[in-house]
């Protein structure tokens, strides 16, 4: 029997390297921010900025992540990419030498009003291109600018940071027009800029700023629909493996698992994987969604459970008790999976639980 423990995520740190060397081929003169915030996409925080060495900065979504970093020894910079939530985190923000986003009123308020900062903050100022999620309005930025000016606790010159809302659709006109706002409304300002997360660094060339901030591209998963990250040049970090703990033959016109979903329709052999959504493999995955075994796709059959799934092996199967089943990753491109699922590889890596032991190689 194989040695695998169940529901392991193998992050192959070699692919990572890769990857961010590819980043930074096509866009050269862009320094790169790489994004790992949700744990790095569920591939583990700690271990994927200490195999990033070649990136210039990173970006977290929370302060708690950021503090992990530091107390583990990582002195790069590190930007809040929401800034801070409140007022209370600027001490650690100054304390950790973490840069933030500024993106609304009440927090360049909260900075003005803050006291005993030991030294100005570094500060991204965020504009809203016409995503209309994050983002001060372009009309906004004198005034904001004015009280930057004089306020002694942010750092000279602020960089200006925006985000694409359709960059994965190619034939989106609203991509272009979010680079143009942007640049005009900080034209002639000085301070270093940024706008392209992965779908911008691979398809809008225009878009390639001072900084550029890759994610899901990182992890060798694609940001569109229309390719996998494989075939753009990008090699999968994740591979999620479990093993099959039972094979039994069922006859054909019976059910299998909760609710009887799924009936056969020959005599078969089902095999029960030892993951399930308990590990954050999704319930919602229908029949017929792939998994690997021993060189082929099987589908799956019957609902997912909290610690299993079954799939159909079909009814001449040779495989045994033991034998590693692969849920995505290299021999199985994780968006093919999400396809199936109804949702994006983005989704599927960053929603594993803590139950799935991340164990790191390096593959060639
Ligand atoms: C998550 C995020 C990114 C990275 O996006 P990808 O599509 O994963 O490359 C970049 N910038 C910001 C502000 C983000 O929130």
């Amino acid at each position: 029997m194989s040695k695998l423990k169940a529901a392991t995520a193998f992050v192959d740190k070699q692919a990572l390297q890769h990857n961010l060397a590819l980043i930074k081929s096509k866009a050269p003169a862009s320094r790169v921010l790489a994004v790992i915030k949700a744990n790095a996409y569920g591939h583990g925080v700690i271990q994927v900025a200490r195999s990033l060495e070649n990136a210039d900065a990173f970006g977290v979504a929370r302060i708690e992540e950021a503090v992990k970093l530091r107390e583990s020894g990582i002195d790069k910079p590190i930007l809040l990419l929401e800034g801070f939530y409140d007022a209370d985190e600027l001490r650690l923000l100054s304390r950790y030498n973490l840069e933030t986003v500024i993106h609304n009123v009440e927090q360049l308020l909260a900075i003005d009003e803050q006291s005993g900062l030991s030294e100005p903050l570094k500060v991204w100022l965020k504009i809203d291109s016409g995503m209309h999620r994050l983002g001060i309005d372009p009309e906004q930025l004198p005034y904001f600018l004015e009280r930057i000016e004089i306020c002694d606790k942010v750092q000279k010159p602020i960089r200006f940071i925006s985000h694409f809302a359709c960059a994965d659709e190619l034939d989106n006109p609203a991509t272009s027009e979010q680079v143009q706002r942007f640049l005009t409304s900080i034209k002639g300002l000085e301070g270093e800029r940024s706008i392209a997360a992965s779908a911008g660094i691979l398809k809008w060339p225009e878009s390639h700023m001072e900084w550029n901030r890759p994610g899901i591209i990182l992890y060798g998963v694609s940001p569109f629909d229309f390719a996998n990250a494989e075939e753009l040049g990008f090699l999968p970090v994740m591979t999620l493996k479990s093993k099959i703990i039972s094979i039994k033959t069922v006859r054909k016109g019976e059910p299998v698992g909760y609710g009887a979903s799924w009936i056969t329709e020959r005599d078969t052999n089902v095999a029960v994987i030892a993951i399930g959504y308990g590990d954050g493999y999704p319930r919602t995955a229908p029949y017929g969604t792939p998994v690997w075994i021993n060189g082929r796709k099987v589908p799956v059959a019957g609902r997912v459970s909290m610690d299993m799934l079954t799939v159909d092996l079909g009814p001449d199967s040779q495989d045994k008790v033991g034998d590693e089943a692969t849920l995505w990753g290299r021999e199985l491109p994780v968006e093919e999976v999400a396809k199936h699922v109804g949702t994006i590889g983005y989704e599927l890596v960053t929603r594993l639980t803590s139950r799935v032991e991340l164990s790191y190689v390096e593959c060639d």
